[in-house]
């Protein structure tokens, strides 16, 4: 058990340089609980709370400086976790962020749609996905799963678990390392479960903390970041459970590079990549440099992408790349001797 030394709730050489570089006083401490006055914050064998300026609005996972039980100063985040709160705007709901696991149980139908859906997001916050399979135990041939999603998303890092027989439990925690993570995933699909069983051992702290509340009654609150035996973290709260999931911009890129490629040279701007005449994208499916699978995976993807900002922003994209791709093309034809 590492206890709440600084290395094990993720703390580095870059938040040292940052720390540094606030001149702010204090020790540095992480954010494990967000409450509307105070936050609870862990740092170096300690857990307390402090009082916080409102100029200086904070989520759970920053990491910030504390003095006299005082935030003095927030160190710059490194990934935010965002929600759209509607007429509220939009609320930080954990930072900090590395690696965002997306969870589907191998005892319901893998959603194509869904599981790209979330991908993106992960890519979008600037966190790396990784996908879990979860229930492993429930079907004959969980492998062929991890198969599938491999091939909608070359390269994606694919984790079968079971929490009932605990295999794959053990790499989730690799996987971590002194990361922080969060999952999301559709309700039932075993997020509690398997936070539980990566916590398994008696992480005292980790636990609900017994407080007395302001009429001398014990309540208990549950923080919000977790962490693990081995080092690590997790954050799991209601916002991040309600997320509803919209990627957008660089999600796409990065899940459909090969794609994007392609579709620069199709012969319409707007091509769907369906039935027009020029496109590069089908001959490409035609010649074998793109699979059919692929190419289905993004149409479905671009298809979800419904909200008009999204689109506008897929579209400047497209053209900032063919503008780059031409000025590129004309510097390689001068060089050529090609007037
Ligand atoms: P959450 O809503 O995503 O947090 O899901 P839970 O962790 O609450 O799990 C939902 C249900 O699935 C519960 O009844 C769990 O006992 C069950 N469950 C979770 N993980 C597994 C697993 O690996 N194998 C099996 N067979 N059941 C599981």
């Amino acid at each position: 058990m590492t206890g709440t030394n600084l290395a094990a709730l993720g703390w580095n050489d870059r938040w040292a340089r940052k720390q540094q570089a606030t001149g702010a006083v204090g020790v540095p401490a992480r954010v494990v609980r967000h409450d509307a006055v105070k936050v609870m914050v862990a740092g170096d064998h300690f857990v307390q709370h402090a009082t916080f300026s409102r100029s200086t609005p904070l989520a759970v996972g920053d990491w910030v400086l504390v003095d006299n039980e005082t935030v003095t100063a927030r160190l710059d985040r490194e990934t935010v976790l965002v929600r759209d709160t509607g007429e509220f705007g939009t609320q930080v709901i954990g930072s900090n962020i590395g690696l965002v696991f997306v969870m589907f149980g191998a005892d319901r139908p893998l959603k194509q749609r869904k599981l790209l859906r979330f991908v993106a997001f992960a890519g979008d916050i600037g966190a790396t996905p990784v996908v879990i399979v979860s229930k492993a135990d429930l079907v004959d041939d969980p492998n062929s799963l991890v198969h599938r999603v491999q091939s909608w998303i070359p390269g994606v890092e694919v984790i079968l678990t079971s929490t009932e027989d605990g295999s794959g439990v053990s790499d989730v925690a690799a996987c971590i390392g002194t990361k922080t993570a969060t999952f999301i995933g559709e309700s039932g699909v075993g997020k509690s479960s398997l936070v539980n069983a990566l916590m398994d051992e008696d992480v005292a702290w980790t636990a609900e903390v017994r407080e007395t509340d302001a009429k001398g009654r014990h309540t208990t609150t549950a923080r919000e970041l977790h962490l693990l035996p081995g080092g690590g973290c997790i954050i799991d709260n209601p916002g991040i459970r309600s997320l509803g999931l919209h990627a957008e911009g660089e999600g796409l890129d990065a899940l459909f590079p090969e794609i994007e490629r392609w579709a620069l040279s199709c012969r319409f701007r707007d091509c769907s990549h369906r039935t027009e005449p020029g496109c590069r994208v089908r001959q490409a499916v035609e010649v074998g440099d793109i699979t059919e699978d692929r190419r289905k995976a993004y149409l479905l993807f671009v298809e979800e992408q419904s909200s008009a900002a999204t689109r506008t922003a897929h579209r400047e994209r497209q053209s900032s790349m063919r503008k780059e791709a031409a000025s590129a093309q004309r510097a390689r034809d001068s060089s050529d001797g090609i007037p």
